[in-house]
């Protein structure tokens, strides 16, 4: 077995190291080229694990540049990524390693095992969905509208993001900002001609906090025209874009962008997406109606709008589900959180966490080891604390991969989970909200979905290879814990008289997490589905608009404005990854619910259901698709209603 590699990173070599590295991955791809008789063994195997190398140089520098930043780190790190985005660029192109791959799958497929047989379908779906497989004209076709739709895109969040500074809205009437929070309106105010005057704009939190509370209904509507006609030029955009994405999607052979989308996703079929997005508003829309009831209730003077909903919500949350985050937080000692957890994992899946002596980047980070009954498994550290230096955010990083490699040595896995926690001191200690607790929990569901891999390819081991629209299914699956009364009694003690978190503090909890959930369930499907049908056939003009429109009709319990245009600022489908990919947000929920209410109803400790979990989806990380992993963990297809059931929607 190889020991875990040490966290190590020098600033003034690094630069030259991945040059080196990069010189020899070249080499050895030639010589892997030159190779007669290529087979999985002496082909596929040595290219696959030349990953692992690089990630081992790169992620350090990554790490460093994101949780200890510095000039040093910046320059370092912008000097290296174009080295990479060459070198993934030579390989992307490289025909030759396609035509090998493809060669070894028509020789040895029968032959190879599941996770081999991921790799190698990998490998090539990766070639042909960037068109490795077309004729010279198509592919001179398709970079032309590669070429393109990144200027479009570019273009699209540029207009966005021109239009959003472009707007402000000055208050002097005191009255007009009157319920506003301190630290908000701290950052709107400023001083001229010796008057206090108030700045609001379309960047957010400063929007959010005019919408939900600023009391003016004229400038809450002032606000939300603005904000919603932002970039009325992006029309033209999205035509030409969608028309773009269906010409790709043709040539690449696919009916439709959507289905061209989901080739290298979980979901099986565009039917099931929209059949599944259809049966959450089905499932919601009652309780959504009663939600918007209980709101125009409590402003009975006046139509509600959509400007208004976010500012009466406000108001009606505060009356119904107030929670005193103060009154929570001595309960979330950081440490005793930190031990209640890995209590909590030591019994749902037998694993032992054990601190270990190194040192690290900063004194506050900390490591341990991660025991299955006396067998070492894999490192996980933790830099949980913000600081100056440090990205905002919380996330999970992989380092080490499980894997073997070509002598038949086996690999160990190691990550790093960082958060922005509040600091602790010498004398005062580290106590975190409750939303805390749900973010530590989310990232070690990542954590734990890397580390507890026990795959044998790099490619497919751990997070490598796990299909986008089920990414977020072990960390929404581990996060849903941190709501659990038997988890929670684990560590929620007040860090001063040792009392225990109460049950009716933990169903306020519970319940002002489901506040208004059916409305917002149907908004996010709104989202999801317009996204969707969208790129299933070719919209242009008003067509854009009238399908927006009809999903409205069922979605939007409120009828936006006509002036409403959305979709001129949506850039998570129109500049960002998330095309005929926004369902996956849903998608994931619904697992993580189902799996979880399986193991809440087998009363969570001794869970056969949570072995089968560790044994199926986390074992075996991205070696099949998630819809085999779940229906095998599950003996059973995925049930919907688990997600209505886990956002209190009857
Ligand atoms: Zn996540």
């Amino acid at each position: 077995m190889q020991p875990f590699t040490d966290f190590k990173l020098d600033l003034e070599t690094f630069i030259s190291d991945l040059n080196a590295l990069i010189e020899i991955n070249h080499k050895t791809i030639t010589d892997l080229l030159a190779v007669p008789e290529k087979t999985y063994a002496n082909f596929v195997r040595p290219f696959d694990l030349m990953e692992e190398d690089l990630e081992l140089l790169f992620t350090p520098l990554s790490h460093i540049n994101a949780i200890k930043n510095s000039p040093e780190s910046q320059k370092v790190y912008a000097e290296a990524l174009p080295i990479l985005t060459d070198y993934s660029t030579f390989i992307g192109q490289n025909l030759a390693i396609y035509e090998a791959f493809k060669a070894i799958k028509a020789r040895e497929y029968d032959h190879l095992n599941t996770e081999q047989r991921r790799i190698l379908d990998l490998n090539i779906l990766h070639f042909e969905l960037a068109g490795a497989h077309l004729d010279k004209a198509s592919k001179e076709r398709l970079a032309e509208i590669n070429l393109r739709k990144s200027t479009l895109t570019n273009d699209f969040s540029q207009n966005v993001l021109d239009a959003t500074n472009a707007y402000e809205k000055i208050i002097i009437d005191t009255a007009d900002v009157e319920g506003i929070p301190e630290g908000d309106l701290e950052d709107a105010k400023f001083e001229e001609k010796g008057i206090t005057k108030y700045r609001f704009t379309l960047q957010m939190p400063s929007y959010i906090a005019y919408m939900t509370y600023g009391p003016n209904r004229t400038i809450r509507e002032e606000l939300y025209r603005a904000y919603t006609t932002r970039a009325p030029q992006n029309g033209a955009i999205i035509d030409e874009l969608m028309a773009l994405r269906q010409e790709s999607a043709n040539l690449l052979g696919f009916e439709n962008y959507a289905e061209y989308s989901l080739a290298s996703k979980m979901a099986p079929s565009t039917k099931s997406v929209i059949s599944f997005l259809n049966s959450l508003i089905e499932a919601s829309r009652k309780q959504g109606m009663q939600e918007l009831e209980e709101l125009r209730a409590i402003a009975p003077e006046i139509d509600l709008q959509s400007y208004d909903t976010a500012y009466y919500g406000e108001i009606l949350k505060k009356a119904q589900y107030d929670i005193d985050e103060e009154e929570y937080r001595p309960y979330f000692e950081q440490r005793s959180v930190m031990e209640g957890m890995f209590t909590f994992l030591n019994e749902l899946f037998g694993i032992r966490f054990v601190p270990q002596e190194i040192e690290l980047w900063d004194e506050k980070a900390s490591v341990y080891d991660i025991y299955e009954a006396d067998t070492l498994t894999a490192r996980v550290y933790f830099d949980l604390e913000a600081r100056k230096d440090k990205r905002g955010g919380a996330w999970m990083h992989n380092f080490q991969t499980h894997c073997e490699d070509t002598q038949g040595c086996t690999h160990l896995s190691s990550a790093f989970v960082v958060c922005n926690f509040p600091p602790s001191s010498d004398t005062s200690p580290s106590l975190l909200r409750h939303d805390d607790v749900v973010t530590l929990f989310h990232e070690m569901g990542h954590t734990l979905h890397h580390l507890l891999s026990r795959v044998k390819e790099h490619g497919v081991s751990g997070v490598n290879g796990v299909e986008w629209d089920a990414v977020e299914f072990p960390s929404q699956f581990l996060e849903n814990f941190a709501y659990e009364p038997k988890v929670l009694k684990l560590f929620a003690s007040h860090h001063q008289s040792g009392e225990v978190l109460s049950d009716e503090m933990i169903a306020k909890l519970i319940r002002a997490k489901n506040f208004q959930s059916g409305m917002f369930m149907l908004r996010q499907i709104e989202f999801s589905l317009f996204d969707f049908e969208l790129h299933s056939k070719l919209y242009q003009g008003e067509e854009i608009q009238k399908l927006l429109d009809s999903i409205r009709e069922r979605t939007a319990l409120i009828k936006p404005p006509s002036y409403n245009k959305f979709q001129n600022g949506f850039s998570h489908i129109f500049s960002g990854g998330y095309s005929a990919g926004y369902y996956s947000y849903k998608w994931a929920e619904v697992l993580s619910a189902d799996a979880y209410y399986a193991i809440v109803d087998e009363g969570v400790f001794g869970s056969e259901l949570a072995r089968q979990y560790k044994e199926i989806v986390l074992a075996k990380g991205g070696s099949q698709s998630m819809q085999e992993l779940f229906t095998e963990m599950m003996g059973r297809e995925c049930d919907s209603k688990n997600l209505l059931r886990l956002n209190g929607i009857e």
